[in-house]
């Protein structure tokens, strides 16, 4: 597996630290719990999307583009580190924003990664709720191109077989910390949405024979639906990667019992795990993405769905910057 063949550029603070969370796994009493803080890559706040953007950003420039495009919902954290990556490398950046959470607080349109959007020189558009914005997407790149300009497009959450390639890299560099410390992981757990970060996981746990069961807490979408999008695209990334064999269809497992009434609405067992982290591990986790991945973590600890001498290790996905336009249901 050799990265080095695609044209990247270097945002990442790696590696990242993989961390014991000594309290949570001493108050759950599971198995034990370890953090790869992915939070913490540098870029704009840290989170997962910096990884992805590293070979997006990379084929941007490859490709000559001098504006980039994506899209999210309003409090979108890639589009936030979007904004950030077009700021380093010279390029002009359009994002549009969907209006998809119902019932927000007044703040949700101004404060949090839309502030930084703002700050980031980022030009916005916003779209009602249920928009095609893939469609939207590509029709505002046609509207760059009629004015002279050459952009390149992400998708939403930089998740496409290139932004993959950067949870193939996350993958490979557990496994370099894993084989230095001698820590045997038996499962990493995370939050899925846009299907990338899983996808790339996958593609790079299997393709190394690793033995690493992959778990992912859908934000989103019921468990079949999240499952078929995240095989279809490490299905694809295995491909790109050179991999001759072809991923078997069970190494994609998502748990969908902690979305809760839809993406980006609070659940009760989100706000305990925010709280818990913040408390307990000093740790901010998000209310939309790695909140309910931690919520699926305790949830299923307590179910006994893992055995105590397990390692497991929690992906700190980013997103606190999102914890600003939540606060009434956080400290309620
Ligand atoms: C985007 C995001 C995720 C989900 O990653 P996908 O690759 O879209 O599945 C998880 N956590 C945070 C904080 C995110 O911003």
């Amino acid at each position: 597996m050799n990265l080095s063949r695609f044209s990247r550029v270097k945002l990442c603070h790696a590696p990242t630290a993989l961390e014991p969370m000594t309290n949570l796994t001493r108050l759950l009493d599971g198995p034990n719990l370890y953090v790869k803080r992915d939070d913490c890559t540098g870029l704009a706040g840290g989170g997962n999307k910096t990884r992805k953007l590293e070979f997006l950003i990379g084929e941007a420039l490859e490709q000559g583009a001098d504006t980039v495009i994506t899209q999210g919902a309003v409090q979108s954290n890639h589009a936030r580190q979007t904004a950030a990556a077009a700021c380093k490398f010279g390029l002009a950046c359009e994002i549009l924003l969907e209006r998809r959470v119902p019932d927000t607080g007044p703040e949700y349109e101004t404060t949090g990664n839309v502030l930084l959007d703002e700050l980031y020189g980022a030009r916005i558009g916003f779209r009602p709720g249920g928009t095609d914005m893939n469609a939207a997407a590509l029709e505002l790149a046609d509207e760059v191109r009629a004015r002279g300009g050459k952009p390149y497009y992400i998708p939403g959450g930089g998740s496409n077989r290139v932004g993959a390639l950067g949870y193939v890299n996350c993958a490979l560099e557990l496994l370099q910390q894993a084989n230095d410390t001698g820590l045997r992981i038996d499962t990493i757990v995370h939050g899925t949405g846009s299907a990338g970060t899983q996808a790339g996981l996958v593609a790079g746990l299997e393709g190394c024979n690793s033995g690493i069961a992959v778990l992912g807490i859908s934000v989103r979408q019921p468990k079949e639906k999240q499952e078929e999008a995240v095989y279809r695209l490490a299905s694809e990334t295995a491909e790109y990667l050179g991999i001759k064999t072809g991923l078997a269809r069970d190494s994609v497992v998502a748990d969908d019992g902690y979305v809760g009434p839809g993406y980006g609405q609070p659940t009760a067992s989100m706000v305990e795990a925010v709280q818990m982290a913040a408390r307990h591990e000093g740790l901010l986790l998000d209310p939309v993405y790695s909140g309910k991945g931690m919520a699926g973590l305790i949830g299923l600890i307590r179910q006994g769905a893992f055995a105590k001498g397990q390692n497991v290790v929690f992906l700190h996905t980013g997103g606190s910057a999102a914890l600003f336009a939540y606060r009434d249901v956080l400290l309620a």
